[in-house]
């Protein structure tokens, strides 16, 4: 590509990650477009995420001006044992958001003529000229940067670094919303309340969101639930992802599509483990997500002229609820690196020594925090071996690592 001129940078995936990145990137001066695979629907998808400051700062940074509360505030998080009595707490004032209150704000800050959806990523090339993404549909584009933002199952990581595979972790997500209004009376004394239990069979998380337009007003928002639950590899996760058609789905499957019987069953689940009034939540609701939990390590993040960025590079399990964070953080750390360096390749090792180290402290905490999932115990203090206690569970769960290093240290003397 020509030297001296605007530089220009392709974006593969329009979800956070990748709009963080072409935000930034278009405000540093780059020549941006985005291309996204679905056609459509990416703002209904997610559902509740932990909020940090950190993020909203570089939303900032990234173009977002919106003067609304970014989510419901949340003074602290408890632990509740079986009858429903809180047994640990942990103060950490926080604000808990949906999904859609990170995207909504990216994409209406990127140009809408710059974001292409329905392109999907079917293959890439580079030279020391540039780099040139080819689309399923046939099209083609050239650039002087690819950035790799297409999630966990990564066509750009599978054209550099084919060997990185995400790990199942050996449990899955499952994770619904229900309006505050469709809660008994019993629920109201809880709903604000950042709840983590352990009901002999994985980890269940509750807490409000906002609701429809955003709101956060008592009685209009809604309240998302998290059940970490253990499901073996194999025949078990093949059932609980093939729909009734007999399509077993590789990732994740399509809300609409989980069978019944696998949704009757986590609500007897519920029903029997979760103590009232927490059990109303799964009963109660009336749509379903499952997500199975992944680790994945990437050997670096630049390729060349070829970066990967968010879940595309480094997927640390939810337990440290900064996936949007880390996407962000990447995001951020690209832009310097490619204005601090004018050689691509150059800035593309700087951003890989500038994120890798924190990439992997968070999929090592996050590891640590899963692991009595993974081995089946009742509770994360089940095993001493594992240096976990209730208290640092609930310490580090869904915030920013504050040392990394020292929680890697930790989490390799157990
Ligand atoms: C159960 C669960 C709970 C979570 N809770 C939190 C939380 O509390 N806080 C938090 O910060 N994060 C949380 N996360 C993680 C968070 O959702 C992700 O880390 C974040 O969405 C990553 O963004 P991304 O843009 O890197 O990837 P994604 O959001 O996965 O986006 C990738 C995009 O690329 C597109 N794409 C894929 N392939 C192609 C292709 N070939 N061509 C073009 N486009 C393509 C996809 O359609 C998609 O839009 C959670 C995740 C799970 C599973």
């Amino acid at each position: 590509m020509a030297t001296g001129a605007t530089r220009r940078a392709i974006v593969i995936g329009g979800s956070v990650g990748g709009l963080f990145a072409a935000n930034l990137l278009l405000r540093r001066g780059w020549d941006v477009t985005v291309h996204e695979r679905a056609r459509q629907g990416l703002e209904s998808r997610g559902t509740g995420i932990a909020h940090h400051a950190e993020t909203e700062a570089i939303m900032a940074l990234a173009g977002v001006r919106d003067e609304n509360p970014p989510g419901v505030h949340v003074p602290g998080r408890c632990a509740v044992d079986a009858s429903g009595a809180v047994v640990a707490r942990e103060a950490y004032p926080q604000y808990v958001t949906a999904w859609g209150r990170i995207f909504n704000p990216l994409r209406a800050a990127f140009p809408a003529e710059r974001y292409q959806a329905g392109q999907e990523l079917a293959g890439l090339a580079q030279d020391a000229e540039g780099v040139t993404a080819h689309f399923a549909d046939g099209r083609s584009a050239r650039a002087d940067l690819l950035v790799g933002a297409d999630g966990l199952r990564s066509a750009v990581r599978a054209a550099v670094a084919p060997a990185a595979q995400p790990l199942y972790a050996g449990y899955v997500g499952w994770r619904g919303l229900l309006e505050e209004a469709e809660f008994s009376p019993a629920f109201a004394p809880v709903f604000t309340q950042f709840t983590f239990g352990f009901p002999g069979k994985g980890e269940f998380i509750g807490y409000p969101v906002p609701g429809a337009g955003d709101s956060v007003a008592p009685g209009r928002r809604r309240y998302n639930f998290l059940w970490y639950y253990p499901v073996d590899a194999g025949a078990a996760l093949d059932d609980l992802l093939t729909d009734a058609a007999g399509h077993r789905h590789a990732l994740s499957i399509p809300p609409a599509l989980i069978r019944p019987r696998h949704i009757a069953a986590l609500q007897a689940d519920a029903a029997a483990r979760l103590p009232a009034p927490y059990a109303e939540a799964p009963l109660r609701a009336r749509q379903f997500l499952v997500q199975p939990i992944f680790d994945l390590d990437s050997p670096a993040l630049g390729f060349g002229r070829v970066a990967l960025l968010g879940d595309a590079g480094f997927v640390a399990r939810p337990h440290v609820g900064v996936g949007v964070l880390k996407a962000a953080e990447d995001a951020r750390a690209l832009a310097e690196a490619l204005e601090a360096e004018p050689d691509i390749p150059a800035a593309l090792r700087r951003y890989g020594a500038a994120r890798i180290p924190p990439s992997r402290a968070a999929v090592a905490v996050s590891r640590h925090l899963g692991a009595f999932i993974e081995r089946r115990l009742p509770r994360p203090e089940a095993d001493p071996s594992l240096g976990l206690t209730l208290p640092g569970l609930l310490a580090l769960s869904g915030r920013p690592v504050a040392d990394p290093a020292a929680w890697v240290r930790h989490a390799d003397a157990h």
